[in-house]
């Protein structure tokens, strides 16, 4: 079945490729005008998924001191530097639903661009500089497999790693390191992360982030296949410190993805890999590491904004570290961009002209966890209010009761099995709670998905300037490969 999926593509082919591809070395490294580039050592390129403008302004808002007239600078503020479009490629796998494109293939026309990209798409084209479908992981249109510039950078003989917030085999990271048609494609995607090499060794120095269950499976045990190959595995944040720094490392922290921000008992997660990860990848010929602060996404796509500035928060954090390493290190270049927006967001709604972020503050877990014990009976509905950080009016709490007796009377004919029951209480749950929320920050949201709203770009260390202004995702990718001395 799995198998089937995987058909287009064939693996000792791409082996083939990707050796052949990398038997180019980078010899020459000199621009156009045959002026010497000055190269950085070491590239951090770090991705926010999802965090389209509006989510630095918002952050910006949360993070204001209410006690200056001025609203402050943010970390993101000071290395604003341009912005980049984000429309995947004409040809793409998601849109084979809508009736546009049906009406288009059947007329036998050239299918429209639909401009809005998916995480996959928009990952291959940050990471190898092309165009490509909704779905694709680091395969062009035609599904031929692409190089990325994590590839290349190990193919110059730098170390490469990964730290993120999603399962590490999610489309962002993936797209820099496995070649697969679809990002559903899980396993295989975990396989490449073992089977592909560069130049016949392993891609990745350093994984960070979540997934055990795809590196531990009943068909295959890619964790002890890594530990053969010399790599050290760790399962928990304790063991960060007791890394061998010579040794690749395979640090995976949770069966899935990462907890959210609001809920990880380690606070700062994105920020605690980081460090790490460049703790193991410095070396006298330099690192290529991608970071995905990857739930921003997730908490936009769920509208809950409280969720998506808990995300902001941590990679802010993670920024304010990357400014330190970079006054210590400047041979050292960091990019920061988003690969789409996510859900519409907007900082102000209801033709109401104000918005109130001090309700994000204080709350004690994500609104999701809050939906969960209310419904497993772990949470009073009395003690809700400590949990969110403000007082809930009594109507809203009359609402919660009436949220769990309308549910009791829904089930009562049902015949859903119990776990599918409580979900629904999760649900509805969950739904409430983040309409308090918006409507006490006086939030707007316009879609449960992504949007084709320009992102924004940020950069600082060496190299930084090729950023500037407007751009496309692809070019993002070029300009590293030229900076790595791709011609
Ligand atoms: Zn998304």
């Amino acid at each position: 079945m799995i198998k089937s999926f995987l058909s287009p593509l064939n693996k000792p082919n791409i082996l083939l490729l990707t050796t052949s591809l990398f038997g180019l070395s980078a010899c020459a490294q000199i621009n156009d005008n045959e002026t010497p580039l000055e190269q950085p050592k070491n590239i951090i390129m770090v991705v926010a998924d999802g965090m389209g403008p509006v989510f630095p302004t918002a952050y910006r808002y949360y993070h204001d001191d209410a006690n200056t007239p001025l609203v402050e600078r943010t970390i993101f503020d000071q290395f604003y530097v341009g912005s980049a479009s984000t429309y995947p490629a004409t040809e793409s796998g998601y849109i084979s639903t809508s009736i546009a494109s049906g009406a288009a293939l059947a007329t036998g026309k050239k299918k429209p661009n639909m401009f809005v990209t998916d995480s996959a798409a928009s990952a291959t084209a940050l990471a190898a500089g092309v165009k490509t479908y909704n779905g694709a992981i680091g395969v062009d249109q035609d599904k031929n497999p692409q190089l990325t510039v994590l590839e290349w950078a190990k193919s110059i003989g730098k170390k490469t790693g990964i730290a993120v917030t999603s399962q590490i085999v999610h489309a962002t990271p993936a797209s820099y390191i496995a070649k697969n048609v679809s990002r559903k494609n899980y396993n295989p995607i975990a396989d490449d992360y073992f089977d592909l090499r560069v130049n016949g060794k392993l891609k990745v120095d350093v994984m960070l982030g979540g997934g055990t269950k795809y590196f531990i499976r009943e068909d295959r045990n890619l964790k002890n296949e890594f530990v053969t190959a010399g790599y050290q595995y760790i399962d928990s944040y304790e063991q960060l410190n007791t890394l061998s720094p010579t040794q690749p490392v395979l640090g995976l922290f949770a069966k899935d993805a990462l907890p959210a921000e609001l809920d990880s008992k380690q606070k700062n997660r994105l920020t605690t890999l980081t460090k790490t990860a460049i703790k193991q990848l410095e070396n006298e010929n330099g690192y290529f590491l991608l970071l995905e602060a990857s739930q921003i996404d997730w908490g936009a796509h769920s509208n809950d904004i409280a969720y998506s500035m808990g995300e902001m928060k941590d990679l802010a954090a993670t920024v304010t570290y990357l400014k330190s390493y970079v006054s210590n290190n400047p041979d050292t270049l960091v990019v920061l961009t988003a690969d789409h927006n996510t859900g519409g967001f907007t900082i102000g709604a209801r033709g109401e002209y104000k918005w109130q972020p001090e309700y994000l503050k204080n709350l004690k877990s994500s609104p999701k966890a809050m939906a969960k014990r209310l419904a497993d009976k772990r949470l009073s509905v009395d003690n809700l209010s400590n949990e969110l950080g403000f007082a809930l009016k009594s109507e809203e709490l009359k609402k919660i009761e009436m949220i769990l007796l309308e549910h009791t009377l829904d089930n009562h004919t049902g015949d859903l099995s119990k776990g599918k029951i409580k979900n629904k209480l999760v649900t509805r749950y969950y739904g409430y709670i983040k309409e308090i929320i918006n409507l006490r920050t006086n939030s707007g949201w316009t879609t449960t998905g992504h949007t084709g709203i320009d992102v924004p770009v940020y950069a600082f260390g060496k190299g930084k300037e090729m950023f500037a202004g407007f751009q496309d995702n692809i070019e993002i990718a070029n300009k590293l490969f030229t900076l790595m001395g791709k011609k």
